[in-house]
């Protein structure tokens, strides 16, 4: 028991490597660009508080977005999807994995779920003892179950799913700007360094690895912001992608792609002012999603979508009070 604990606690602390590298490398790109760069290598005024002025634009947005992807919670299933004391003795007491699955699929009756398990039983996680609603995986590293779960990332620490994937996608976007901001204006102080105009000194290593490091992070930073456009533009989900949705009439990978204006809507609200700052704008509350094949009238977030936007949308509560008026019911 002292053991297992112990190694709980190691693995937590080992969990933090990859995000203490990424801000070791940010601090001292801040240190190299603000000090080697622009107060010892540049000569002309002008240059320089231009330099600083969007250098720390790029630097305190990719901090705020990072700063959100870490340390958002996942948001787990309300208690509605919880399994009630008498429903759960009554789960327990049957041995039968038939009769279970039925008792099962009465408790989701009641609940707006639309996909199901690849058998096609309702989707039930036997560690948290919660009904799985739509799109919500149980994670073995944060050891709960997560709401429109994309995948953990070691990167920062944290299931990226439903309360921070806008956030996630934001901290990609300005890693990338930085980047690309940091390496197009060093490029000629280094080849200035390089070609030996510029005197030797640490700043030309700075410079040098400055350059480096951030064409490094972009190009491999591209591809995964590349691959999670494709994912927003499609509506689904890392997850999704390898393994697409059961619905009642059997896998759909389009399942939840409600067009790409929508499918953006939904990661990032409606109000396009608010889509590059790094505040909580999806849409919904992570329990259910439109559906392709459902007309406009039955969907349950598209019904409640005013409610919503008064309700502030993330507020897992406020949302099961006003619950979806119209429940789907995909078992007769
Ligand atoms: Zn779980
Ligand atoms: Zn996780």
């Amino acid at each position: 028991m002292a053991l297992s604990r112990a190694l709980r606690c190691c693995q937590r602390i080992f969990s933090w490597i990859p995000v203490s590298i990424i801000s070791s490398v940010v601090l001292w790109s801040y240190y190299a660009y603000v000090f080697e760069l622009c107060f010892v290598t540049l000569s002309n005024d002008l240059e320089r508080v231009g330099y600083l002025l969007i250098f720390h634009v790029c630097f305190i947005m990719f901090c705020w977005t990072y700063w959100k992807a870490i340390f958002t919670p996942p948001s787990s299933p309300s208690k509605k999807f919880h399994l009630s004391y008498s429903d759960k003795e009554s789960y327990e007491m049957e041995e039968r994995p038939d009769a279970q699955k039925q008792i099962l699929a009465e408790i989701a009756r009641k609940l707006p779920i639309c996909t199901r398990a690849q058998s096609g039983a309702i989707r039930f996680c036997d560690r948290c003892q919660v009904i799985k609603p739509d799109r919500c995986h149980h994670c073995s590293v944060c050891e709960t179950c997560v709401l429109k779960m994309d995948h953990h990332c070691p990167w920062v620490n944290n299931c990226v799913g439903f309360s921070n994937y806008k956030f996630f996608l934001l901290f990609l976007s300005y890693s990338m700007i930085y980047c690309v901001f940091v390496a197009s204006t060093v490029f000629q102080y280094f080849l200035k360094f390089w070609v030996g105009d510029l005197p030797n000194g640490p700043a030309k290593f700075h410079v040098l690895f400055l350059l480096f490091v951030a064409l490094m992070f972009f190009v491999s930073l591209m591809f995964l912001f590349g691959y999670h456009c494709w994912l927003v533009a499609k509506n689904r989900s890392t997850l999704e992608a390898f393994s697409a949705p059961v619905f009642q009439n059997g896998p759909d990978r389009n399942g939840f792609n409600v067009g790409l204006s929508r499918n953006l809507q939904q990661v990032f609200g409606e109000d396009k002012k608010l889509w590059f700052i790094p505040v909580f704008t999806s849409q919904g509350d992570g329990h259910y999603f439109p559906l392709r094949t459902l007309r406009e009238s039955e969907n349950p977030l598209l019904a409640n979508e005013g409610k919503w936007m008064e309700d502030g949308g993330s507020d897992e509560e406020s949302a099961d009070e006003n619950g979806p008026s119209v429940i789907i019911r995909t078992e007769s």
